[in-house]
């Protein structure tokens, strides 16, 4: 599914302006991913129209390309979707766990408390669970491998009292971890232990803890921990499967809060802080967008940046000389592999390559080198003007730069294709020139 998606965006490389068309087609690609990930299909559709609404109505900024343009639209709308993750201060607190029997309470409230430890604070993990049998032994052994300190009971039967002497029993403690009982399905008595547990131990954060399978499920589930404890936070866990835990967000979405964290695994470190980059990274299935998203940001800064001496627009006011063609060149060369920054550079990514002829820019890294040599080889008069350059000229050039005949005049005849299409951009309007050239 990720392949698609970057193939939609990948069509629009090149590309200056969106069409209704194009918007339509990525915006189905990434439903596609995110309902496949169980995401709530209004959650899905209101995401598709704020996408769609801000690809065609904005404009986007001089120099960025369509698919710039939509990428970081995409992102940011993801953004919004999945939500930044819980605020967790790394002080004393106390955090309750609730969630159905089997979402994985019980181990994540072991990784939780060796998370915290490894932030140098002192977690204790209190096991309330008298349900299930079982439960006291799973939780203490959990904790041993976390190296954090426990309290449990097996011999009582009120999880409330457990909770109250648990506290006691932890104070040295600075984090506590209230871990409670769940039950196969939302249950009258499930709801009035664990408000009762709620009073007593006044949280100052409760988290549902949420199997990544969940699916529609979670709304439910949400509403009625949100109705009786208020949830502030939500822990995903066994996203080592093949769930995507799109599902959550129903969940953060009913209860107005955030994800705090991923678990990815069996073991107490298999414990992720929640980071939305990486969380839409899998939801849809593809690599990282906050990476490619920073990267087109950064190429453009660059771009703009690297030569004070350098000005585009000095460029097209005037002659576009051999020596503007190695300063575009040298700028292009700093920026990485040449395919993949073409479209990210500002002039060069917009209309001006869609009017180039389509080898003029195919400019491989190892033939840029070899221009870049002969240029080095010609007089600073040559560069100026590069009609002086007649076939002797082009003889002792090659002969110079230690090239051939041949490559010296394609260089010759790149340039000048190059500076055809530039007499064309001269030929428009000064607003236009300057979108296209400026950031
Ligand atoms: P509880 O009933 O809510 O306390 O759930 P448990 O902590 O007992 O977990 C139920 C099962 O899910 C156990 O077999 C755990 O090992 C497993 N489990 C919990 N979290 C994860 C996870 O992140 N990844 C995987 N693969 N398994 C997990
Ligand atoms: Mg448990």
């Amino acid at each position: 599914l990720g392949t698609s998606l970057r193939s939609s965006l990948d069509k629009l490389q090149g590309k200056r302006r969106l069409e209704e068309g194009d918007v339509e087609e990525i915006v189905k690609e990434i439903q596609r991913s995110l309902l496949s990930a169980d995401v709530d299909v209004s959650l899905v559709m209101e995401l598709s129209d704020s996408i769609k609404a801000r690809a065609l109505d904005e404009e986007p900024p001089g120099g960025t390309t369509a698919r710039d343009h939509v990428l970081k639209i995409v992102y940011e709308e993801m953004v919004e979707l999945v939500g930044d993750s819980t605020d967790l201060p790394l002080e004393n607190q106390t955090i309750l766990l609730a969630g159905l029997q089997g979402s994985g309470k019980t181990t994540s409230a072991a990784k939780i408390a060796w998370w915290f430890s490894k932030k140098g604070l002192r977690p204790a993990v209190i096991q309330t669970d008298t349900f299930r049998p079982g439960a006291y032994d799973q939780a203490k052994q959990m904790c041993e491998r976390a190296e954090v300190d426990f309290y449990g009971n097996p011999d009582a039967d009120d999880p409330v009292e457990i909770a109250r002497t648990g506290l006691e029993e932890t104070e040295d403690a600075d984090v506590h971890i209230v871990d409670t009982a769940g039950r196969h399905a939302l249950e009258d008595d499930l709801i009035a232990e664990i408000e009762e547990i709620d009073d007593v131990v006044d949280p100052d954060r409760s988290l549902l803890v949420l199997d990544a399978a969940i699916g529609q499920g979670a709304k439910e589930q949400a509403r009625q921990f949100e109705e009786s404890i208020g949830i502030e936070g939500v822990m995903i866990t066994k996203l080592d499967g093949t769930a995507k835990g799109g599902g959550a967000l129903t969940a953060v979405n009913e209860t107005d809060s955030s994800i705090a964290f991923l678990g990815t695994g069996e073991t107490v470190q298999d414990i992720e802080r929640f980071e939305p980059s990486g969380f839409i990274s899998r939801l849809l299935g593809m690599g990282d967008l906050k990476q490619l998203s920073e990267r087109v940001e950064r190429a453009m800064q660059e771009a703009t940046e690297e030569d004070d001496d350098w000005d585009p627009e000095d460029m097209l006011q005037g002659e576009f000389t051999l020596k503007d063609m190695k300063k575009q060149m040298d700028a292009m060369n700093r920026m990485g592999p040449l395919d993949q920054v073409m479209d990210m550079i500002p002039g060069m990514g917009g209309g001006m390559m869609d009017q180039l002829p389509d080898d003029a820019m195919d400019v491989t890294q190892d033939r840029m080198r070899r221009f870049e040599r002969i240029m080095d080889s010609m007089t600073d008069k040559e560069l100026e003007n590069p009609r002086v350059v007649g076939q002797s000229r082009v003889r002792r050039i090659a002969r110079g730069s230690g090239t051939d005949e041949e490559t010296v005049q394609q260089l010759l005849e790149q340039h000048s294709m190059m500076e055809q299409t530039i007499d064309q951009f001269q030929g428009m309007g000064e607003g236009d020139m300057q979108r296209m050239m400026k950031k």
